[in-house]
């Protein structure tokens, strides 16, 4: 790659710039980055932050150590985030695209599938409700208006003798909200149709109580939909992203009827969209902390927790620049509008392209002209670092 950096540079004519194009395409390759932007899930900085390094080393991902038979990778973090959400059964796939994909591919191909016209969601990078559901085969019922649909709407989906409705699917409105003049029906009053419900809650917020949390659930998570009560109210399968609130690698999860997930595990396309064991092992890692209440070893949710006394004093602390009032976000499309509060420094001027470009790329915001760093989603191992780079601007 540096022979041919050197050949470019110099078939442009400027042997001098061989340093400027190696080192871009240096910056081209995944690095890790401070990410001082207070947006806690950033999509385009990997969303959750996880640990990834390891030894190479074999692991029983398909061997069951106690017969020394064939084993099922399923069967490891599944159980465990099966457990944790109080559901029957689970199944891991790449992404929660990828789980809407294969429930629909493997309950609903060439059925009907009953969904509001206002969950006709667009989630980003395309993933589009519509869309997805044509591929995997199965055909789409609208019923209800963009800002109303009662239970009785998707009933007479359901009921009508022309249809052959396999699910009801829910779609969480993640990243957009509809207020005013509204309706949509509970879970729970679908629960009681003569098809199974299954909700894309896409956030994979596991609890809305929130146990592994001292303080219980946060102000700021208001009535995000969790798979545990989702299924409680009734429906049949939840589907989520690891990567959101889950604060795991990404990933997707089947979660619920033992005898569903096991028709999803079935499908061909189940092959195609399952993880490896470096995901396997980091999702199992992320259910023991849930089953260990132990919300501080998820890093979601320990920088989610954080006190705004605790950032103001490793603000004063890092003694740079001015320490400000900031507002965090939980981020990754979930929780559109939502804010924490949270602390930040600033240092007037522009200077997120100094901080982008250092060997550790440090990722600022800009805020009426000044640079700001965040610290609810900076690292406190940190802040040294941080310290050194915002004193070495100008
Ligand atoms: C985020 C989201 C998805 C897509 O999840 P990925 O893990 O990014 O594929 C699907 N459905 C809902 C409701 C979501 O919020």
């Amino acid at each position: 790659m540096l022979v041919e950096a050197a050949r470019t540079a110099i078939a442009d004519g400027q042997p001098g710039s061989a340093r400027e194009i190696a080192t871009k395409t240096a910056r081209r390759m995944l690095t890790p980055v401070v990410n001082a932007t207070g947006t806690i899930l950033h999509t385009n900085l990997g969303r959750a932050p996880v640990a990834a390094n390891q030894e190479a080393s074999y692991s029983n991902l398909e061997l069951d150590l106690t017969t020394g038979e064939r084993g099922s990778r399923m069967d490891t973090a599944g159980a465990l985030i099966a457990r944790a959400a109080g559901a029957e059964a689970a199944i891991v796939v790449n992404n929660c695209a990828a789980a809407v994909l294969l429930v629909l591919a493997g309950l609903a191909d060439g059925r009907d599938v009953v969904v509001s016209r206002s969950e006709l969601v667009e989630i980003g990078g395309g993933f589009r409700i519509p869309e997805v559901m044509d591929r995997s085969g199965a055909r789409l019922i609208e019923v209800g208006t963009t800002n109303r649909t009662r239970a009785a709407d998707y009933a007479k989906a359901v009921d009508d003798p022309g249809s052959d409705v396999a699910v009801v699917l829910q779609v969480h409105q993640s990243n957009y909200r509809i207020i005013g003049f509204t309706e949509s029906p509970t879970t729970k009053e679908l629960a009681s149709l003569a098809a199974p419900v299954v909700a894309d809650i896409g956030s994979g917020l596991l609890d809305s109580r929130c146990p592994w949390l001292e303080g219980g659930p946060p102000g700021w998570l208001a009535d995000e939909p969790a798979a545990r009560q989702t299924l409680g109210a009734g429906a049949r399968l939840v589907t989520f992203s690891g990567d959101k609130l889950f604060g795991g690698p990404q990933a997707g999860i089947i979660a619920g009827d033992a005898e569903l997930v096991a028709q999803c595990a079935r499908h061909p396309l189940a092959r195609a969209l399952r993880p490896g064991s470096l995901v396997l092992g980091a999702l199992q890692q992320t259910a023991l902390a849930y089953l260990n209440n132990d919300g501080q070893s998820i890093p979601f949710w320990q920088m989610a927790s954080l006190t705004v006394e605790s950032l103001r004093q490793r603000a004063s602390a890092i003694g740079v620049g001015t320490v400000v009032d900031t507002l965090a976000t939980p981020g990754g499309g979930t929780l559109p509008g939502v804010e924490i509060p949270s602390v930040g420094i600033a240092i007037g001027g522009d200077h997120r392209n100094f901080l982008r470009n250092l060997g550790r790329p440090i990722i600022a915001r800009i805020e009426k002209d000044e640079t700001v760093v965040d610290l609810r989603t900076v690292q406190p191992t940190d802040d040294q670092y941080l310290a050194e780079s915002l004193g070495s601007i100008n």
